[in-house]
């Protein structure tokens, strides 16, 4: 059969541990075998993060902004832990918080469904996707001065509620809806949504740029680093790789849409559409088995 032909490049942003290795998986079963791409890789992997001097981050996302389209692996974020454990030079940044200052824009995440996965919020039946300002708040924030008198003028299109209100709003929602939130608050929110959809390997995530053209894909989870621990010792994991193909997925939907290219975004859906189908048939990793059946019922004695 022939390959589709994807036109542009895409930007590939390497990762660490125990998603470093289901990325290069997804990548030789379910990616290069069907499309002939063009991809411009950067190793985001902790090792090469300190041998460039952090370098390969923001070149990384230099990259993203000429070709409009990145898809990134989860990577580690040193700390001090981390600094002895690699014997790293310095404590570098989180490169998502390094990539999103480059790119500016906007975070959305958004939760996979599948109907045979019951939710710790039952009530929710339809999605609640959590836009976040990506740049700034809390994480910016600078203390000013005002030495004199004069207005100051907040103003929003978006329907606005402060965020007690919102919060309370949304557990008793049943979904369906764009929630945008500032920085910081969008940060605790998703994480708090991720878990009252189920796991956190069905949540997605994509950083999109102020003008709409960069689009940048991963997972919204981390590097899973429990699951690692036990792969070093060799033993079996039972590991979600569904949001890390949506990765996938959703960068190549995005070059499919500024190249105008059909067969490509008909190969991204049906990919996303076998993966909810899986499930859907049964066929699942433990995370997802636990949610259906509670712990006691699962019969493999895999870690979660
Ligand atoms: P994590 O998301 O990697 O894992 C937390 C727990 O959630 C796991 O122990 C597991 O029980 C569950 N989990 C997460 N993803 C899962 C999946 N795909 N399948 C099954 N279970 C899953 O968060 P963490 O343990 O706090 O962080 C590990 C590392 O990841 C840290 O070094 C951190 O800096 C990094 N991190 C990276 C990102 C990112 O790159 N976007 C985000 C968060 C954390």
């Amino acid at each position: 059969f022939d390959r589709v032909q994807v036109q542009n490049p895409i930007v590939e942003m390497d990762g660490d541990e125990m998603t470093r290795i289901i990325w290069s998986m997804i990548k030789e079963k379910l990616i290069f075998p069907y499309l002939n791409l063009d991809v411009k890789y950067f190793d985001l992997g902790i090792l090469n993060r300190d041998a460039t001097d952090d370098n390969v981050t923001t070149e990384s996302a230099e990259a993203a902004l000429k070709y409009n389209v990145a898809i990134k692996c989860a990577t580690i974020t040193p700390d001090e832990a981390r600094v002895k454990e690699f014997g790293l030079k310095s404590m570098w940044r989180s490169p998502n918080g390094t990539i999103r200052n480059i790119l500016n824009g906007t975070v959305f995440r958004e939760p996979i469904l599948c109907r045979n996965i019951p939710r710790i919020v039952p009530g929710w039946k339809k999605p609640i996707c959590i836009g976040r300002h990506a740049f700034g708040d809390q994480y910016r924030a600078t203390d000013t001065v005002i030495t004199g008198p004069g207005k100051l003028k907040m103003v929003f299109g978006y329907e606005h509620r402060l965020i007690d209100d919102m919060v309370a709003y949304a557990v008793k929602s049943e979904g369906g809806y764009v929630w945008a939130c500032k920085n910081y608050d969008g940060d605790v929110q998703s994480d708090l949504l991720a878990q009252g959809f189920g796991s956190l390997g069905l949540m997605t995530s994509v950083l999109l740029s102020s003008d709409g053209k960069t689009l940048e894909a991963e997972a919204a989870h981390g590097t899973v680093t429990r699951h690692f621990r036990l792969h070093q010792k060799g033993q079996e994991t039972s590991t979600n790789s569904i949001a890390s193909i949506f990765a996938w997925t959703r960068g190549l939907e995005h070059r499919a849409k500024l190249d105008e290219n059909e067969r490509l975004l008909d190969f991204v859906h049906k990919l996303e559409a076998a993966c909810i189908e899986t499930v859907e048939a049964g066929k699942m990793t433990k995370d997802l088995a636990i949610l259906i059946h509670g712990p006691k019922y699962v019969p493999f004695s895999l870690d979660v």
